[in-house]
């Protein structure tokens, strides 16, 4: 047992690697050619998997934040892009709904959410600005008693098949950039056009470029208040890069799992390939890099919890080290499985490229170590 969690982890782990084997491994190499899997959701949904930190009457498990971390690892060994999906999904709209919208939206939105009957996207970024999300160009304009919003998001996780977007709209003077930014909740209606974007990996999971050609939502799609998105966009994007370095942990471990099993079987010179010491010092570097990065996740998960102050720090560690290790491990898995990891019948080519969106999305590597950066300086030791 990892001293971060405790015994309910252990079975929500099991009934997470239960669900894994029988219903997402099966699938995995379908959702890689496209295929978005809603009916995984729903499943996911209903077995308590989909938000397992919300409370029952919104749907959830009544658990926390570690459930969440858990179920994402587990898929992620098996499929990055249901992973994916799951945590955009379960984590940051549900916590999101959860904290910062009305008690309107919560009734109507959070039950199907959290059970994966509806889905919603995270539309934030945009053709302008992704990693200066806060120089958006998407407005929202007062009209009588309504918003109006116009605008255009790219790369929107779940943007073909959504029912509905988490918007973030400027909503005043763009030079005031992140104090006048708000988040809104739209409902797929005839005013949202979805175009697919063809990704390299995490495929499965419609992503999309989002237009809005005046959308019109009432006050009560306002989520975190006017000029609030600013702080409910941070306060979630720490959830988000929790759950990627879970993405990328889980990734590691499937990809390892995969080159240690070939390399029993590879024969080469007269030996199983696992037997020259070099392979097994790939396997086992992997393996430590696996217990350091398990470490911060789920430590990360822990002050989530618990409230500390030192989650943002373990947060944007977790995202980091976790996407690093996704990379690395893929790479090397490729490398002991040679040409038939580099075949397009092997796990690990799936994996490899599913593992270089983990240092793009969710705030690029580099921009999380600027926020690293800073936070570092407030805690050393
Ligand atoms: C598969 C996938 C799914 C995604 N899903 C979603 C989603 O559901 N919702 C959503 O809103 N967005 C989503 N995104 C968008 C993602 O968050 C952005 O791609 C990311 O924030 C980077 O923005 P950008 O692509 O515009 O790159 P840019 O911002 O143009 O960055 C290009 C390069 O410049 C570097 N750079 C930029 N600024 C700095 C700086 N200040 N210091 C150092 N380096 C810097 C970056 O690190 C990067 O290396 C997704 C992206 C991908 C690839």
């Amino acid at each position: 047992m990892y001293p971060q969690l405790e015994e309910v982890h252990g079975l929500v782990r099991k009934t997470a690697k239960d669900f894994v084997e029988r219903r997402v491994e099966p699938n995995a190499r379908r959702i890689d050619q496209g295929w978005y899997p809603r009916e995984l959701l729903r499943e996911m949904g209903e077995l308590g998997l989909l938000a397992p930190h919300a409370p029952p009457e919104y749907g959830g498990a009544g658990l926390d934040f570690r459930s969440m971390v858990i179920v994402v690892e587990e898929v992620a060994k098996a499929s990055p892009a249901l992973a994916t999906i799951t945590e955009v999904q379960g984590s940051m709209i549900v916590y999101n709904l959860m904290h910062y919208a009305g008690q309107e939206l919560r009734e109507k939105w959070l039950q199907p959410v959290a059970r994966g009957e509806k889905i919603i996207a995270f539309a934030l970024s945009e053709p302008c600005c992704g990693s200066d999300a806060f120089s958006l160009e998407t407005k929202a304009e007062r009209r009588g008693g309504s918003w109006v919003i116009n605008g255009t998001k790219l790369w929107i996780t779940s943007g073909i098949y959504a029912d509905a977007f988490l918007v973030a709209a400027r909503t005043g003077p763009p030079e005031e950039k992140h104090k006048t930014v708000t988040l809104f909740l739209v409902e797929k209606k005839k005013c949202v056009e979805t175009t697919p974007v063809t990704v390299m990996g995490v495929r499965g999971t419609g992503t999309a470029e989002v237009k809005f050609h005046d959308c019109e939502v009432g006050e009560e799609a306002v989520v975190g208040g006017v000029n609030g998105g600013f702080k409910v966009v941070l306060d979630d994007l720490n959830n988000g890069r929790t759950c990627v370095g879970a993405i990328g942990l889980g990734i590691a471990q499937g990809a390892i799992k995969e080159a240690e099993s070939y390399a029993k079987r590879r024969v080469a010179f007269g030996t199983a390939i696992i037997n020259f010491q070099v392979i097994q010092q790939y396997i086992a570097s992997v393996k430590a890099h696996i217990e350091a990065v398990r470490g911060v996740v789920y430590t990360a998960a822990y002050y989530r919890d618990k409230g500390s102050d030192l989650f943002p720090l373990y947060a944007q560690v977790a995202k980091y080290l976790g996407s690093r290790l996704a990379v690395d491990a893929t790479r090397t898995a490729m490398q002991i499985m040679g040409g038939f990891g580099y075949s397009t019948d092997s796990k690990v080519e799936m994996l490899y490229r599913d593992a270089k969106a983990t240092e793009i999305y969710e705030g690029a590597n580099e921009v999380v170590l600027n926020t690293l950066f800073k936070l570092a300086e407030k805690y050393e030791a």
